[in-house]
């Protein structure tokens, strides 16, 4: 009989997993236990021993997280993963679990703020020291990396101005180095973007956001080769970053429609990128599948779709743009982005305690900025919505 061909996207979402499918329900049971049993000593003497045992105690492991990991490792193309409680549990996992004291780490100027701080100040007391660099500058990465580096942190489209890494050159300037590439893949979700196939060694998720869906969980994975996911299991025992058996059921769930949400929002954060592009009281649009966007050939060239969120810069100050993003009917002014509901944020509202707009403008922030994270309501809808808020802006 001739193997089974290899399954599209869209059916490893509902079948990768059925190898390790424990029952006759459709649906998995939620293992809602910290413990499980040992039929004789022999059996409890191998739980505690084998890497990774799916039911001896939940911080190694559960049915749900193998599930899940199976299903995010062969959408990335890769050979094994790990899940976390958080975004932010795989990522400090990966940095404490392949980093040590006097390692050298080459990352981007722009990065998920929980990165940034990382990398900056957590690690930097453990005698682990960081570049940043402008990730739009391939030749930046190069001199950085003229010096040795143990590994490379990279992230694109960043959050939260939708600028890009090219991975697949910086891959090969890193290796070329000697560093492990790490890449954060939230915003593209490996339907859009496939880091390993670029040349990245890791990648990680804030399954928190697209994976999951729904803005119900908090989640995070990690995805690499056997032997390295191992070690990292080894380090996240220990740090404890451990995803909730009911979490991991909901992610479960979530990544089943992962396709069908993730091609509809691309489609409509298209339609409103391109709406909101053209609207004067908008000074600009920044989304990779803009043509006017300065890395749209990059984008065309490492991403095959370009996902749902956009940063917008509105011809308004600080007042006008917080009054913007609170006064919308659709999108609701919450953070995080990637799930069913469109979220927006006003990114110097995190620094309105501290800064002013000068302030704000010196720092690097701009006052007017604003993250636009599409979901599935009808695109039409959300522009009217959008334009309304727009309208009122330049009518006040
Ligand atoms: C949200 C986010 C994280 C952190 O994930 P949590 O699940 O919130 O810990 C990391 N990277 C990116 C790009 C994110 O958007």
């Amino acid at each position: 009989m001739n193997p089974a061909p290899p399954l599209h996207p869209d059916s490893i979402l509902l079948h990768a997993d059925d190898p390790l499918h424990d029952g006759t329900s459709v649906t998995p049971a939620i293992p809602w236990s910290a413990t499980f049993t040992a039929e004789d000593a022999q059996t409890f003497a191998r739980m505690a021993s084998e890497p990774m045992h799916e039911r001896y105690y939940t911080r190694y492991g559960n049915p749900l997280h193998r599930r899940v990991a199976r299903i995010v490792a062969d959408l990335e193309g890769g050979a094994t993963g790990l899940v976390a409680a958080s975004g932010m549990g795989a990522i400090s996992t990966v940095a404490l679990g392949l980093l040590a004291q006097g390692d050298r780490v080459v990352a981007q100027r722009n990065h998920y703020m929980g990165t940034t701080k990382l990398l900056s100040e957590l690690l930097g007391r453990f005698g682990v020291t960081a570049e940043f660099v402008d990730q739009t500058d391939t030749g930046a990465f190069a001199r950085a990396l003229e010096r040795p580096a143990k590994m490379v942190m990279l992230e694109s489209p960043t959050n939260p101005d939708c600028s890009l890494t090219d991975l697949a050159a910086v891959a090969t300037l890193a290796h070329a180095a000697g560093a492990t590439v790490v890449v954060d893949n939230t915003f593209a979700t490996p339907l859009n973007q496939k880091p390993l196939a670029l040349g990245a060694d890791l990648v990680v998720h804030s399954a928190t956001k697209y994976l999951g869906g729904h803005h119900d969980l908090t989640a995070g994975v990690v995805v690499g080769d056997e032997a390295t996911i191992e070690r990292l299991w080894s380090t996240q025992i220990v740090l404890g970053a451990t995803l909730s058996p009911m979490d991991a059921w909901l992610l479960l769930r979530g990544l089943r429609t992962l396709s069908v949400r993730v091609h509809r929002i691309n489609a409509s954060a298209l339609a409103v990128a391109r709406a909101l592009a053209t609207h004067p009281a908008v000074e600009a649009v920044s989304y990779p599948g803009l043509a006017s966007h300065p890395q749209h050939a990059l984008a065309l060239r490492q991403m095959s779709g370009f996902g749902g969120v956009m940063g917008l810069r509105l011809r308004a100050g600080y007042d006008g743009t917080a009054r913007f993003v609170a006064g919308l009917r659709l999108a609701q002014h919450a953070v995080s982005l990637g799930g069913v509901e469109s979220l927006i944020v006003h990114a110097a509202a995190m620094w309105a305690g501290t800064l002013d707009e000068s302030g704000m403008r010196q720092a690097g922030i701009e006052p007017n900025l604003v993250r636009l994270s599409v979901g599935l309501e009808h695109p039409d809808d959300l522009i009217a919505d959008l334009y309304r808020g727009l309208e009122r802006l330049t009518a006040g």
